[in-house]
C-alpha cells in the first residue's frame, strides 16, 4: 500500500477538502496511473451529496471521479497491453467477473459482480473504492483504455463517462444518416451527444432550457435548437423524431418528449434524477413508441468510442480548473453553468 493525495467529502453537506488515501501496490494484472486530468460528472455530485441514497447510498469519506486520463507509471508482471509512459483512461468501471454472460457479451456494466471506480466495496483494501479526484490510481488492465495520441488529454477525460454514455445508446438505437435525433439538456453528457449525433450523420436537434446556449448548440453540431420551455416551439416537432436522448439531471416532463417521437421512435434516458418521473402510458401505445434507459457502456465499446473520437478529432469542450476550485465548480454545475465540462488539472494537487 502507498499513500496518495486526494480530495474527499466527509458528509452529504460538507465541502470537499484535501486528504490522503491508501492505494494498493499494483498486483500482477494491475496498471498504476498518475492522473493528469479528471472530469467532473453530475453523477459525482449526486453521489457526493447522497442524492441517490435509495439506490446507491454514499459511504463517507467519498472520493468521486470517473473520467480519468493519466500516464502509466508502473505495471504488474502479467500486464501485456500497457507499458510505463502510455497515455491511458479509466472510466466508471474498475472490475467485473469476466465470466458471466454480460461480460462475455462485452457488457461489463451489467455484470452482477462489476465494481464502480468509487463508492463500491473494494476487494483489495476493504472499505470502498476511491475515484479520480486523486494523484494516482491502480486498476486491473482489463479496465484501462488507450487514449488516441492526437486528443488533448484534458478534453479526452470526459469521454470516459460522458462520451461513452451518449455514444453507446446512439449506436444501439441506430443513430445515423437519415435519422432525426434529439438531445435533451446541453450539459456535459448532452454536448457530447450532439457531437456524436452530428458525426454519425443524423439531423440533430438540441432541446435546452437555457436560451444562452443556443449559439453553442449550433457550433457543437446541432441543425436546430428548441427552447424546451416554449410550448409552441415544441409543438412544431410533434411525432417526428426517430430517437431522443435525455441527459437531464433534474425533474422534468418526459411526456413532452415522448409526444415528439415518430412511430417506433425511442426515448432513452441517461440522466439520473433522484426522484421518479411519471410516464403517461398512452403516449407509448399510440405509434408503438418506446422508453428506455442506458448505463455507460462496455469496455470494448468504450475503446471503440475513443478510437472514433481519435478519427473525428472529438473531445469534450472543457473548462480546466485547479482542484482547489472544486467546491465552486459544484455550485456552478447545479446551476447548469458550465461550458460544457469541468476537467480538473491534477498538477494542482501537488501544491497541497
Ligand atoms: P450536467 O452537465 O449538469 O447537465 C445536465 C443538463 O440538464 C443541464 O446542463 C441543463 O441543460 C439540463 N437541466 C438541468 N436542470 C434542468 C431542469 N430542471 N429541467 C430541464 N433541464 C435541466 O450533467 P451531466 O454530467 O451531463 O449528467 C446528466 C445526468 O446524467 C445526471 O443525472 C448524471 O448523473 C447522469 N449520468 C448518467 C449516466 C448513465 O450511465 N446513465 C452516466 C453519466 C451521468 P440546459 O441548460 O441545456 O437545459
Ligand atoms: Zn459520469
Amino acid at each position: 500500500m502507498y499513500k496518495a493525495k486526494a480530495y474527499s467529502v466527509t458528509s452529504a453537506t460538507s465541502p470537499f477538502a484535501s486528504t490522503t488515501i491508501q492505494r494498493r501496490e499494483p498486483t500482477d494484472q494491475d496498471v498504476q496511473i498518475e492522473i493528469l486530468y479528471c472530469g467532473i460528472c453530475h453523477s459525482d455530485l449526486h453521489q457526493a451529496r447522497n442524492e441517490w441514497s435509495g439506490v446507491m447510498p454514499t459511504v463517507y469519506p467519498c472520493v468521486p471521479g470517473h473520467e480519468i486520463v493519466g500516464k502509466v507509471t508502473k505495471i504488474g508482471s502479467a500486464v501485456t497491453k500497457f507499458k510505463a509512459g502510455d497515455l491511458v483512461g479509466v472510466g466508471c468501471l474498475v472490475d467485473s467477473d469476466g465470466t458471466c454472460p454480460e461480460c462475455k457479451a462485452g457488457l461489463e456494466q451489467f455484470c452482477p459482480n462489476m465494481e464502480f471506480t468509487y463508492n463500491f466495496p473494494d476487494k483489495h483494501l476493504g472499505g470502498v473504492t476511491y475515484g479520480g479526484y486523486s494523484e494516482s490510481i491502480v486498476v486491473n488492465e482489463r479496465f484501462v483504455l488507450r487514449i488516441p495520441a492526437n486528443l488533448d488529454p484534458a478534453g479526452a477525460a470526459p469521454l470516459l463517462c460522458a462520451g461513452i454514455t451518449t455514444y453507446s445508446p446512439m449506436r444501439h438505437w441506430g443513430v445515423g444518416k437519415g435519422k432525426k435525433v434529439g438531445v435533451v439538456g446541453l450539459g456535459g453528457l448532452g454536448h457530447m451527444g450532439v457531437k456524436f449525433a452530428h458525426a454519425l450523420g443524423a439531423h440533430t436537434v438540441v432541446f435546452t432550457t437555457s436560451p444562452s446556449k443556443k449559439d453553442d448548440a449550433l457550433r457543437l453540431g446541432a441543425d436546430e435548437v428548441v427552447l424546451s420551455r416554449d410550448a409552441n416551439e415544441m409543438a412544431k416537432h410533434a411525432g417526428s423524431f426517430d430517437f431522443i436522448l435525455d441527459a437531464v439531471a433534474a425533474e422534468h416532463d418526459l411526456n413532452a418528449y415522448i409526444n415528439l417521437l415518430a412511430r417506433d421512435g425511442n426515448l432513452t434516458m441517461v440522466g439520473a434524477p433522484e426522484t421518479p418521473l411519471p410516464v403517461a402510458v398512452f403516449g407509448l401505445l399510440f405509434r408503438r413508441r418506446s422508453f428506455s434507459g442506458s448505463l455507460i457502456g462496455g469496455i470494448a465499446e468504450t475503446q471503440e468510442m475513443l478510437d472514433f473520437c481519435g478519427e473525428h478529432n472529438i473531445t469534450s469542450d472543457v473548462e480546466v480548473i485547479p482542484i482547489q476550485k472544486l467546491n465552486e465548480a459544484y455550485e456552478r454545475l447545479v446551476k447548469s453553468d458550465v461550458k460544457y465540462r469541468f476537467s480538473i488539472d491534477m498538477a494542482s494537487l501537488k501544491a497541497e
